[in-house]
């Protein structure tokens, strides 16, 4: 059978890391086997569903590069089919017309509360015939005994027993089909071979099943992937920080981390951290899931991203930097190469905006001086190691890497100084601060005219006594 994965949101809010997951795993699995990945919207909660989320899921996709083979197939666009189902199941006796009340429910249910029984429906309407023409719901007729078994990929066997289930609503009083209805018709139209998601849904899979089995359809096989939960212990919420996918977009992360580390939630392959696409498609299998839940590391997130940036191509990293440097208000084409910013700097952060708020000073003035820093750099005769190196530096004919390194030298000679004295100042002149990458980078970054303006500002301040901190 070909494989047929698929991703089905409810749109009821942005695409966040647990759904991001089971679609990464959803979409490793389409891909390892040459198959398709559908995307389905399961937006039949009419209250709830937004187009806005809809957008923002599909741009949460977009992002990660999870592109989808067919869909976006809409729940709301398909009704009639859904009715044409229940229609069926109601022909061959599968389901039955209830009335109910809301009352006469809710007094069973207190009563059996009180005998401490699991809450269930007695199956009261079963042979009532109740007529059409009456406000009713339809309900699935669950077979009373028996049981039900699921070979789950990666919680291994499953077995419900049927007096467990009662006879779920499949129709609502006002027409519309319920979540574990739409599903079905749904993974049956649509092919699937594999039903990987949260295992939030593993108590409706015997529902889903049975409804399968009534209809003479073939089960697909289930996979239901355990919860991930935040650092305390809890279910991964909003509480423990970013949640949605976009929000790791604009905090900094590469997509890429994003998914090396979401494979990586629940998932091993030895003791391998780092998987390009074509590793995780090549070596992602599902029963080496981790049956338990997982617990997010942002700690390790950020390792991992810090490796992505050391070694992903300079230019991406830079086009990237750009706009974290365009939020900040600054054109990157007006200061130095971005490309050769981000070779001077991308050791030193975790993130693209750590890398922006380190390389700001390339664009624009900082506010202030180190306090520390110019305390210690800009003590005695500072500004003359200051001038002296400027005089030089000005006088460069070639201003290369190679160059500025003789003339530091030189200054430092000239001086009779160590080299801190001369290299110190320099460098908190041009950045501010003392942590930065390489003083020959940050001369030939800046270029001949922005080093000597600022050299000469703060030559000029040191020898005010002025120096403004931040
Ligand atoms: N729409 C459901 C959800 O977002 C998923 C249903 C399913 O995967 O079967 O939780």
């Amino acid at each position: 059978m070909a494989v047929r994965t698929r991703f089905a949101p409810s749109p009821t809010g942005f695409l966040q890391v647990g759904g991001a997951r089971t679609a990464l795993f959803s979409w490793l699995y389409a891909r390892k086997h040459g198959g398709r990945f559908v995307l389905r919207i399961e937006d039949t909660d009419l209250e709830r569903s937004t187009q806005e989320s809809v957008n923002a899921i599909l741009e949460g996709m977009t992002w990660l590069g999870l592109e989808y083979d067919e869909g976006p197939f809409y729940q709301t666009h398909r009704f009639e089919r859904y009715n044409e189902v229940i229609g069926l199941l109601m022909d061959k006796g599968l389901a039955y017309r209830c009335n109910c009340s809301k009352e006469r429910l809710e007094t069973l249910r207190e009563a059996q509360m009180a005998r401490k029984e699991k809450p269930r429906y007695d199956g009261h309407c079963r042979d009532q015939h109740v007529s059409p023409e009456e406000d009713h719901v339809i309900r699935f007729r669950t077979p009373l005994d028996g049981e039900v078994v699921i070979d789950d990929e990666i919680r291994g066997r499953v077995v419900v027993d049927n007096a467990e289930l009662d006879d779920l609503v499949i129709r609502r009083t006002d027409g519309s089909p319920t979540y574990n209805l739409t599903v079905v018709v749904d993974d049956h139209d649509m092919e699937i071979s594999h039903v990987i998601r949260g295992d939030d849904h593993l108590n409706n899979a015997p529902r889903q099943v049975h409804m399968m089995e009534a209809l003479g359809w073939q089960v697909p096989t289930y996979a239901h992937v355990p919860m991930i939960l935040g650092d305390d212990g809890a279910r991964l919420s909003k509480r423990h920080g970013a949640v949605s996918v976009m929000q790791y977009m604009r905090d900094g992360y590469l997509p890429e981390a994003l998914l090396n580390y979401l494979v990586r939630l629940g998932w091993s392959h030895g003791d391998q951290e780092l998987f390009s696409i074509d590793d995780m498609i090549q070596l992602f299998e599902l029963d080496a899931v981790n049956r338990s839940p997982s617990s997010f590391n942002t700690e390790k997130l950020r390792w991992l991203n810090q490796q992505y940036i050391r070694d992903t191509d300079s230019k991406r990293i830079a086009h990237l930097l750009s706009s974290h440097l365009g939020d900040r208000g600054i054109d990157p084409a007006q200061g130095p190469d971005v490309v050769a910013v981000v070779e001077a700097q991308r050791e030193r952060a975790s993130t693209l905006e750590e890398l922006a708020d380190i390389s700001l000073f390339y664009y624009r003035d900082f506010e202030g001086f180190d306090e520390k820093a110019a305390k210690k750099a800009f003590k005695g005769d500072a500004d003359q190691a200051l001038e002296a190196a400027l005089r030089r530096l000005e006088a460069l004919a070639d201003w290369g890497r190679e160059t500025i390194h003789e003339t530091i030298a030189a200054t430092v000679s000239e001086l009779g100084v160590g080299f801190g004295k001369v290299a110190q100042p320099v460098r908190l002149a041009l950045t501010g601060r003392m942590a930065s990458p390489g003083l020959f980078d940050v001369l030939a970054g800046l270029g001949r005219d922005e080093s000597a303006r600022r050299l000469r500002m703060a030559a000029e301040l040191v020898e005010k006594g002025e120096v403004p901190v931040a």
